[in-house]
């Protein structure tokens, strides 16, 4: 049973290029279905969420953090009687967007489109991904998502401005997402925090010590996973103490927003989309949580000098690279240089340079710029 503010498949707003009805999934199933098949997923394979391959081989990628984060949305979704298929669809396609080499890619991306009074950003790749690139269907371009799917893509996780986005005029701009889209914002980063802490200690750019006095939180869990297993192995009270806050971060903002839904009055799904404010979210007790461990990240961990080498060496990789291609344009793919008849050179090169792995953009660097890719091989 759907809560009255859940999404109903029944009521999409549908296809751009109506479909017949499958006769075992429904529409938001296929999507999720559509997303797992496209190419762009398989590619997140091979991107970097934070640590790059050569740290270890079962550190999180672009890909096993998706399917973390799609966990998660399923539990919590399904716990606030929200539409289970749209959460899932829409955390599988949450960072299908991405350029290579993680947070540094994408930086540098948007560095050398802003050079060209354009800029570059993971939602509007990731709809064009859906929209245009993805080539699997002899009936239409792209996927030919529902629209509540291409709605949650946008939507997740900013509100665009309606006057310097006339182009996405079509998704209610003016108005919240669904809670199904506003929960992946949260879901991602209770992905992320609790994954970057495990990867960040295993990589031992963290220490317990470190983590034990910087996040409170997880001294708080680290204490009890001491008092209830006092001879277990620290990686395993490590371990632990992650899961507390993992459960302490999902199950706040299962009980949270549903508080706030009672408090706002709001019955069904017209009143989430109306309402003033998004209404998934942490309690103010588990936001400064949150947030302390984001800080931590940032402080301890995203800009730690060990990752500063790598992240050097993405930025020279992307940037070099588009200004090979921005000069010599006769160098891109055939499939590219005719599409840049239609878009301009820079949006086309972009495009090209975020659809790719790390492993394939190092390899086009060596080939087109000569010199190796990767000058830092990282801690250890
Ligand atoms: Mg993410």
């Amino acid at each position: 049973m759907l809560a009255a503010y859940a999404v109903q498949v029944e009521h999409s707003r549908g296809r751009r290029f109506p479909e017949p009805q499958h006769p075992y999934r429904n529409d938001f199933q296929r999507d999720r279905d559509r997303v797992i098949h496209a190419r762009a997923f398989r590619r997140l394979e091979d991107k970097t969420q934070v640590f790059t391959r050569r740290y270890s081989d079962h550190f999180r990628n672009r890909l096993t953090h998706t399917i973390e984060v799609a966990q998660i949305s399923r539990t919590v979704a399904g716990a606030l009687g929200l539409n289970v298929d749209l959460a899932e669809a829409l955390a599988l396609v949450h960072d299908l967007g991405h350029p290579p080499f993680g947070h540094a890619g994408e930086k540098a991306l948007d560095s050398v489109m802003r050079a060209h009074g354009l800029f570059f950003d993971h939602n509007l790749h990731a709809l064009r991904i859906v929209e245009d690139f993805e080539q699997r269907y002899a009936a239409f371009r792209g996927l030919n998502l529902t629209f509540e799917v291409r709605e949650g893509i946008i939507k997740h996780s900013r509100d665009y401005d309606a006057a310097k986005h006339p182009e996405l005029a079509e998704y209610l701009l003016d108005q919240r997402p669904p809670l199904e889209a506003q929960l992946i914002d949260l879901t991602d980063e209770i992905g992320y925090n609790t994954a970057d802490l495990d990867d960040g200690y295993e990589a031992h750019l963290l220490t317990l010590d470190q983590v034990r006095a910087g996040v409170p939180v997880f001294e708080y869990f680290f204490r009890q996973a001491e008092q209830t297993y006092p001879d277990a192995a620290e990686k395993l009270k490590f371990n632990e103490a992650l899961k507390g806050i993992f459960n302490r971060l999902a199950g706040d903002l299962i009980t949270n927003t549903q508080a706030r839904l009672q408090q706002a009055g709001t019955a069904t799904l017209a009143d989430i989309r109306l309402h003033k404010e998004r209404l998934a979210a942490f309690s103010a007790e588990v936001e400064a949580d949150r947030k302390q461990i984001k800080n931590f990240l940032y402080e301890n961990l995203y800009y730690s000098p060990s990752l500063a080498g790598e992240k050097d060496d993405a930025e020279r990789i992307v940037t070099e690279l588009f200004t090979y291609w921005m000069t010599t344009p006769s160098a891109l793919p055939h499939y590219y240089q005719e599409k840049a008849g239609q878009d301009s050179l820079p949006r086309v090169v972009c495009d090209y340079i975020a659809g790719m792995t790390d492993h394939f953009i190092i390899e086009q660097y060596e080939k087109y710029c000569g010199g190796k890719g990767f000058k830092h091989r990282g801690h250890r």
